[in-house]
């Protein structure tokens, strides 16, 4: 019998999981049978897109080459996939020279994730979208400190040495805690007081993380305050304009940089793609992550609406979900193969890890009714290990 072409779309945190575990959970299958699994992406190597702030704080480099995850049986295709056939069970993708390639499918994964919001352009500032955003931050303001230390007007050298990030969901905070650790390190390196660093984080919330209990946002507050992070809440900002930020409340906030944070939305190229979509904008299955009306097509990670049968729970866009998705959808692929009832989905346990800079971090699991926190070096260590695993580097 011919090897089976399992094709997944999208190498980011669901799709590179769900590789690792169809190769695995497929490796018994029946009558010599192989399974050949092409990964296609439209980027030239994995961004670990969880640790986008890093590079626009420390310059950590965070592509990994598709070399890197390739094996017996798994090949790679650049490409940018632009329609599924299921009825012909085939994609359509444009390659790096602009061709239009069809590719046919056994078994077909969706992973095609999710993109950062982005204000209006009339908005100014710049949203923390991909690493090369990440990198023109970093530069930019490491150029506003150079030109600080030069700078004789008191006023114009604060300015210079303030940043204001702009959304103050889990990349906010983990952003401005970054950016504060690494400009007041730079700041003292050049001969500037690091005190005079102002990192402001705008919360349009009146707390910190409404996904947990308030004690784990006061919790968060003072260790972002610890990080010399100045956290705003009830602020929203409007514009940035000429180095000038405008709040909803009125108020303006002079800033050399400003850094919007404000969220995902699920890909925007699943409009027209082929496949069901909610009026969300993501991909319909059931609770065994089977595309609606389509069969051997399945789909997992930001771009999917994935509910707990059981509690109507939906699944939000996070990497940690995205994870346990891919595993329950290796055994899901084994069992349809062969013909056995596979597992449904589950929302995972309420748990959330921040990194808060080097060594520094917050884990929040509940557990029992109980909440369970850890903070500090352990945080930190068990943060990174989430961090390798959703880029399945351990
Ligand atoms: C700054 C930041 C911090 C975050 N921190 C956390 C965190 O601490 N914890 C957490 O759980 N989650 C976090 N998230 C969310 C997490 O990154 C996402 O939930 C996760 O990336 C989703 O994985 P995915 O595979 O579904 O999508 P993605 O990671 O977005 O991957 C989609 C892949 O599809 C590819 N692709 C897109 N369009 C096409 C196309 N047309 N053709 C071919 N390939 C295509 C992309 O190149 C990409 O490789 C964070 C997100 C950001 C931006």
């Amino acid at each position: 019998m011919n090897d089976l072409t399992c094709i997944i779309i999208g190498g980011g945190h669901a799709g590179l999981p769900a590789l690792k575990a169809i190769k695995k959970e497929t490796r018994g299958l029946a009558n010599e049978r192989g399974i050949r699994i092409v990964l296609i992406d439209k980027q030239p190597s994995h961004v670990r897109k969880v640790m986008l702030f890093r590079p626009a704080a420390g310059g950590e480099e965070i592509m990994i080459p598709w070399t890197h995850y390739l094996s017996e049986g798994v090949e790679f295709v650049q490409g940018t996939v632009i329609s599924v056939d299921s009825g012909e069970k085939q994609i359509r993708y444009t390659d790096g020279q602009g061709k239009d390639i069809c590719i046919r499918y056994d078994l077909l994964v969706v992973a095609l994730g999710s993109i950062v919001r982005q204000p209006n352009l009339d908005q100014g500032g710049i949203t923390l979208t991909d690493p090369q955003t990440a990198i023109d931050i970093r530069k930019r303001w490491r150029d506003n400190l150079r030109k600080a230390v030069s700078e004789t007007n008191l006023k114009e050298r604060k300015q210079l040495m303030t940043i204001a990030v702009a959304g103050a969901g889990i990349s906010g905070i983990e952003t401005s805690a970054e950016l504060a650790l690494a400009m007041k390190k730079k700041a003292a390196s050049l001969g500037l007081d690091s005190f005079d660093v102002s990192v402001y984080l705008l919360n349009s919330q009146e707390r910190l993380f409404p996904e947990g209990p308030e004690k784990i946002g006061q919790k968060l507050n003072q260790m972002l305050h610890e990080c010399g992070v100045i956290v705003l809440h009830n602020r929203k900002a409007l514009q940035e304009e000429a180095g000038v930020v405008t709040l909803d409340n009125g108020e303006h906030l002079t800033a050399g940089l400003c850094i919007w944070t404000i969220g995902l939305i699920p890909n925007p190229v699943l409009h027209g793609i082929g496949l069901p979509l909610t009026s969300d904008g993501q991909v319909m299955v059931d609770e065994c992550y089977r595309v609606q009306g389509m069969s051997d097509v399945y789909s997992i990670g930001d771009c999917t609406k994935i509910v707990d049968p059981r509690t109507g729970k939906a699944d939000q866009m996070t990497c940690k979900e995205g994870s346990m998705q891919a595993l329950r959808l290796g055994k899901i692929v084994m069992a349809d193969l062969e013909g056995r009832s596979a597992p449904v989905h589950k929302s995972m346990m309420e748990a959330f890890g921040i990194g808060l800079g080097e060594n520094r971090g917050l884990v929040w699991v509940r557990k029992w009714n109980l909440d369970i926190v850890i903070t500090g070096k352990l945080a930190w260590k068990l943060k990174k290990l989430a961090w390798d695993g959703a880029s399945t580097l351990r």
